[in-house]
């Protein structure tokens, strides 16, 4: 009898062995015909009656500091979609010596055209700004199957018998992630930890034993509080987490010219030759080009209507850059419009939410 989410060979001594389940338990499961699940597989599949709560900063600081003082490989997913809002800049310094193999997911809503290779490389780069030096990077989707069976090679070379730790913030996809790599590893169809698209519902340390020593530990993600995600109602979440590969959109912009994102954001073309601005946003988020002279009137007037989704509870907030070379001016977790030459611009966001300028990605 084999548990059938980890895999596991049931038992009903070894309290803290894999397989481990009452014999009572057991034997109640054996007369209802149930599905056998371990106790620990049993918890994770409740994982949905334990009351939504979420880490403090500091929580998440002490968790990254408990994990420091183990030997271990730590994997970090971060959003492709949301990178520099995904990053953790502190891990290295809070993590010690212990090999990081980065993650970047969510590979499949970007443009297919964009090679691998590439993007690794400007990932590396971007991380290094940070002060990120990940052991390798990984490019992955979480909705495929060959992507997660990479991942569960590269985490078995990297980790040298070694506990594994994923971390991340919230939204990034780890749940799916490891829910992915759980499937894959027992065939089990059900989904075993929790995911959705609320942030922050990754609640407790769970651990998936990798073998009979070591295991695969899932921790609670940190909610960034500079997502755009904690603005924008339960409906509205599938702005920031496109299912579906982005279809740029380029406007050529006059100067004096202005875009609305629904009414989650806005970039003003203030200064410069007329040119071909490329957004790369979610595909029904609905952009609207207008003057800029007149654009915050504009918006009060038909936030929420002409220009949904609305925010809630925040105001939109301006940061102006002056772009120097091929860039993106990001929206953190929204997207990003890439300006490709001088012009000066102003990006606005709510209040809170980080807004980046980075060499472009693409
Ligand atoms: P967590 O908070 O990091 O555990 O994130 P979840 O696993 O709950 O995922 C957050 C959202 O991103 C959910 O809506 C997922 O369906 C979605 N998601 C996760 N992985 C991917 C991926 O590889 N591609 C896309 N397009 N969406 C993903």
């Amino acid at each position: 009898m084999h548990c059938i989410g980890c895999g596991a060979v049931i038992q009903t001594e070894d309290k803290d062995g894999l397989g481990y389940l009452p014999a009572g338990a057991l034997k109640k499961k054996l007369e209802n015909g149930d599905e056998l699940y371990c106790q620990r597989c049993f918890r994770l599949r409740h994982y949905n009656e334990i009351a939504p709560t979420s880490l403090t900063d500091e929580d998440f600081l002490a968790l990254l500091r408990e994990i420091g003082q183990h030997d271990a490989l730590i994997v970090n997913v971060v959003d492709i979609f949301d990178f520099n809002g995904s990053l953790i800049s502190s891990l290295h310094r809070l993590t010690g010596n212990n090999d990081v193999l980065m993650v970047a997911n969510k590979r499949d809503v970007l443009p297919k055209s964009l090679k691998v290779g590439k993007l690794t490389a400007w990932l590396r780069e971007q991380a290094a700004n940070y002060g990120l030096k990940p052991k390798d990077i990984l490019v992955t989707s979480a909705k495929n199957q060959d992507d997660v069976e990479q991942l569960m090679e590269a985490i078995e070379h990297y980790r040298r018998g070694r506990d594994v730790y994923v971390v991340g913030v919230t939204n990034v996809g780890k749940s799916t992630l490891i829910n992915a790599i759980i499937k894959n590893a027992s065939g089990a169809d059900d989904e075993v930890i929790t995911t959705s698209r609320f942030p922050g519902t990754t609640l407790d340390k769970i651990e998936i034993p990798l073998d009979r020593d070591t295991a695969l530990i899932d921790t609670p993600g940190i909610i960034h509080r500079g997502q755009m995600a904690h603005y924008l109602a339960p409906e509205d979440l599938k702005y920031v987490s496109p299912r579906k590969e982005i279809k740029p959109k380029t406007y050529q912009l006059n100067p004096e010219q202005t875009l609305f994102f629904g009414g989650l954001g806005r970039f003003d073309f203030i200064s410069g030759e007329r040119q071909g601005m490329t957004a790369y946003f979610d595909n029904e988020l609905n952009i609207h080009r207008t003057k800029l002279e007149g654009a915050t009137e504009f918006y009060e007037k038909h936030k929420g209507e002409l220009l949904a989704p609305a925010l809630v509870n925040a105001k939109l907030v301006r940061k102006e850059f002056s772009v120097k070379e091929k860039s993106d001016i990001v929206f953190n977790g929204l997207g990003w419009v890439r300006v490709p030459e001088r012009a000066v611009v102003a990006a606005w966001v709510p209040e809170g939410v980080d807004i980046v300028m980075r060499k472009a990605l693409i």
